[in-house]
């Protein structure tokens, strides 16, 4: 069976043909660097990776890319709040969004361009928009002309006063019609700007996406995509950019997008006080419960986080590693047809999960050791096309990752040095600081353990 993926553009079910069976090529809007993540960013970034993975599995190569827009007004609104500076805002939170990814078990994109180190880039294609009758400059601003495009509307299907509606904003005084868009605007001084034709400023945020997509994918690619909020008017401003700058037929020839997270059945906002962010998360549940739960509805379905998805993300995680737990894997075992044949169908990931737990009640059915060792490898195999199932079973149990299991046996470590200096008020200190983690250390003849309270 081929792979089949929704367009959003064609509104259909299609099958997958790539432009170059040899370098398959997507694209994905990444976030808007001015504070941690929230469970709404981390689906596209889950759902890519699970697209990324079972295309490797279908092609030799694939380049995937996902920016980072580090200039935006709310960038530059939160460093004002923060009293920071804005490259200090910027780093520390795209530091943090690299380690939610890494938590949730992403593999990094190809390539994860800044939009500030493609501000030239930006720069080229505002002017050959200008040159070809697309955009126009009035007061600083560069804006797009919508009514220039003849294509304009060919994703999000909007009609013209549902566009208006859609863009809610005032008529500018520099904007000739209504719908127009904003390429390039002025900075001040104090804020962060490049040299450009039309003065010191910066760019908006739809072009950093099509400059960024054509350097990297050129300027026709296979896949783009984001979140369902992003169709109108963002991708649809891309599109508009890049054709009317390389022509029709250009930019991405499919469009995927995923349904919204709602928490506790709400929208996430502010103001409710029910804004998660993957973060926050982490500090009670485990990244790999997070990714399970954010697979566990169809991606063009929306998605809501509560308590009871995540403990039942954590039960099945359970089952999984109990089938897993203390078996030989053999790692040519082939995963399973089932599981592929899921994901090849539009991605349909609950699809895969309750494929994956029938192959954990197949091992605990299962008569011989030797059985049950084969089909665990193949509940692996499988687990490895949806980012699940990697860890070491006993390490599941313990509820640690690498990373915290390699902090907890440096602390121990650095205990069993001060014992032997006989710095017996250090000893307590250090085991008191895990005590406070809720890691409990067990001395024996043969040396110290740890384990959970
Ligand atoms: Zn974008």
């Amino acid at each position: 069976m081929p792979l089949s993926l929704y367009n959003t553009l064609t509104r259909k079910k299609e099958t997958f043909t790539p432009l170059d069976p040899d370098n398959v090529r997507l694209y994905l809007c990444g976030p808007t660097v001015y504070d941690f993540a929230h469970i709404g960013n981390a689906r596209p970034s889950v759902i890519f990776d699970v697209l990324t993975r079972l295309l490797r599995c279908l092609y030799s190569e694939v380049t995937f890319v996902r920016n980072i827009t580090d200039i935006d007004d709310k960038i530059i609104k939160a460093a004002q709040e923060n009293k920071e500076k804005i490259m200090d805002l910027t780093r520390r939170t795209t530091e943090y969004y690299r380690n939610d990814m890494k938590a949730l078990g992403n593999i990094p994109p190809t390539q994860e361009p800044l939009a500030t180190e493609h501000v030239e880039e930006m720069i080229t294609m505002i002017s050959h928009l200008i040159e070809a009758g697309h955009a126009y400059e009035s007061d600083g601003h560069v804006l797009f002309s919508v009514k220039s495009f003849a294509g304009y509307g060919q994703l999000s299907r909007c009609n013209h006063d549902e566009m208006l509606a859609g863009a809610r904003v005032e008529v500018a005084p520099y904007k000739r019609d209504a719908e127009d868009f904003i390429l390039w605007k002025p900075s001040l001084p104090e804020i962060p700007g490049w040299d450009s034709p039309w003065g010191y400023g910066r760019p908006g945020w739809h072009i950093e996406c099509s400059a960024m997509a054509q350097k990297y994918l050129g300027e026709t690619f296979d896949i783009h995509g984001g979140g369902h909020d992003l169709i109108f008017p963002h991708h649809e401003n891309e599109i508009a950019q890049s054709q009317a700058c390389f022509g029709s037929g250009t930019f991405a020839k499919m469009w995927l997008h995923n349904g919204m997270v709602t928490v506790d059945g709400e929208k996430m906002s502010k103001s409710l006080g029910n804004f998660i962010t993957i973060h926050q998360l982490f500090e009670t549940t485990p990244g790999e419960v997070v990714r399970l739960v954010l697979l566990s509805s169809h991606y063009r379905q929306p998605l809501d986080w509560n308590t009871q998805v995540a403990d039942q993300a954590h039960q099945s995680l359970d089952r999984f590693y109990n089938a897993l737990r203390g078996r030989k894997i053999n790692e040519t075992v082939p995963s399973s047809e089932a599981v592929k044949l899921a994901l090849k169908d539009d991605l349909n990931t609950p699809l895969a999960i309750s494929a994956l737990h029938e192959i954990a009640t197949r091992v605990n059915k299962a008569q011989s050791d030797a059985e049950k060792d084969t089909l665990a490898s193949e509940l692996k195999a499988s687990g490895a096309w949806l980012g699940l199932l990697q860890q070491d079973p006993e390490m599941w149990f313990k509820g640690a990752d690498k990373g915290e299991e390699d902090a907890i046996l440096e602390l121990i470590d650095a205990r069993n040095k001060a014992r032997a200096a006989k710095d017996f008020s250090e000893a307590d200190r250090v085991r008191d600081e895990l005590l406070a983690k809720g890691i409990v250390l067990e001395d024996s003849s043969q040396g110290t353990s740890w384990r959970r309270e």
